[in-house]
């Protein structure tokens, strides 16, 4: 399992527990509970309003015999009466970031792995051993890898000097390996 698969089945872990938060709820005397949420390709409609016509945003819901219902952001926030939009806006971005830079992260995290001998996102990581990297990468450049390392963890995208710099040391790695095996 690489480091953003990790990431992402942390973040599904965090969307289940949330969503058992917020238990069961009523419309129109029946009981239902959330099951679902994804983001659609195509537009749809609000199953139990008129008002939502092109939702891409989808909440499953499921009453007591297993009659699954689909509602979109409005009718979800106003009857479970939790800023769930907000809160699912937050996953979404975090798992668009893992996914969108996957490459990034996997890589940060073997470098960065070798280097300090844990995985600095799990634990604090304290002096490192340059010796156990493919190339030479000063203090400064792993303390900005680091930072942004951390920063794709946390689910926030990078800035393009941030970008720039881990593609640098990625190619300078690549070059190395590529001509230690001529
Ligand atoms: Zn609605």
């Amino acid at each position: 399992m690489t480091k953003t698969d990790d990431l992402l089945k942390g973040l599904e872990e965090t969307v289940s527990n949330y969503i058992k938060t917020i238990g069961e709820f009523i419309i129109k005397n029946e009981k239902f509970h959330i099951v679902d949420h994804y983001r659609s390709s195509e537009f749809e409609h609000c199953q139990i309003c008129p008002q939502e016509t092109a939702i891409k945003d989808i909440y499953v819901i499921e009453d007591s015999k297993g009659n699954r219902t689909i509602v979109g952001n409005v009718c979800i926030t106003s009857i479970t009466n939790e800023k769930i939009g907000q809160r699912f806006k937050d996953y979404q971005r975090k798992f668009d970031v893992y996914t969108d830079n996957r490459t990034y992260i996997d890589f940060l995290n073997g470098l960065l792995t070798d280097y300090y001998g844990i995985d600095p996102d799990n634990e604090e990581p304290e002096e490192g051993d340059i010796s156990n990297l493919p190339i030479w990468i000063s203090k400064q450049g792993i303390s900005k890898l680091l930072g942004s390392y951390k920063r794709l963890c946390r689910g926030i995208s990078l800035i393009d000097t941030q970008l720039r710099l881990i593609q640098y040391y990625a190619k300078k790695i690549q070059k190395e390996i590529s001509e230690a095996q001529q």
